[in-house]
């Protein structure tokens, strides 16, 4: 990867007038020499995030996307909905919409599929739980969540974004080193080389507690092209500072 993408994950935070401020500050921020970097939203501030960052070098990201069409589907924002926005990335497979969601690897799978058809790169998010990790089931867990999305979306999968996010490490400030967020990070590139001829496009990104103090260890990592960055991308100044960082 070329240049390093970083992308924030708002959550369900913000407001109106607080997005106004963020949006305009990190826009300010960013510098011709910048990395490429991002911001998922809550799906009602897409019309407010689009005439804000107009297609400039900011992009527009959802948080999820649904595993549907079209339909009777109440609640849910379809890939072709998202599109209509401008949105260039959707996170899939976060650890909060599997833990609190219930969505399954199948349905990641989906998600992830949906997205590919309407010209949105999923950022498919992947990571262990602290007891998987104790009990030495890692590799075993990520793999498994990526090779779902891998059989469901085939040669296309060279078009995903892949986030490692160690579930302990996500809003905990509990950050994995840069030695164990390399080991996970170079298991899930020897997956994606088996399975499609263009790997190198594949940008794969750490996810869990990145600050402005721990970017730059992580980020000199070689097998990590970037980061989701959720607590510190409320802050302009951080999340610039992680941009900075990944801009080096
Ligand atoms: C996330 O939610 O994707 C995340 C990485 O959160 P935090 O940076 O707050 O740990």
């Amino acid at each position: 990867m070329a240049r390093k993408l970083i992308v924030g994950n708002w959550k369900m935070n913000s407001s109106l007038s607080a997005n106004h401020d963020l949006l305009h500050a990190i826009n300010a921020g960013l510098t011709s020499t910048s990395c490429q970097a991002a911001v998922c939203v809550p799906a009602p501030y897409l019309a407010q995030g689009q005439q804000l960052l107009n297609g400039g070098a900011l992009a527009l990201g959802a948080q999820d996307v649904s595993a549907h069409e079209q339909g009777a589907f109440t609640g849910e924002v379809s890939a072709a909905m998202l599109r209509d926005f401008s949105v260039r990335y959707a996170i899939v497979g976060h650890s909060e919409r599997r833990q609190y969601h219930g969505e399954t690897d199948a349905v990641v799978a989906s998600k992830a599929q949906r997205a590919l058809a309407a010209g949105i790169t999923p950022i498919v998010c992947v990571g262990e739980t602290l007891a998987e990790r104790e009990a030495g089931h890692t590799a075993e867990v990520v793999k498994r969540q990526l090779a779902a999305v891998i059989h469901t979306n085939g040669h296309c999968i060279s078009e995903i974004v892949v986030a490692y996010e160690p579930v302990w490490a996500i809003g905990t400030g509990k950050t994995a080193t840069p030695e164990q967020a390399q080991e996970v990070h170079a298991l899930l590139r020897a997956q994606l080389a088996a399975a499609t001829e263009h790997p190198e496009r594949i940008a794969l990104l750490y996810g869990g507690s990145m600050n402005a103090a721990n970017a730059a260890s992580l980020l000199a990592q070689h097998d990590i092209d970037g980061g989701l960055i959720g607590g510190a991308s409320l802050k302009a100044a951080d999340f610039l500072s992680i941009v900075a960082a990944a801009s080096q």
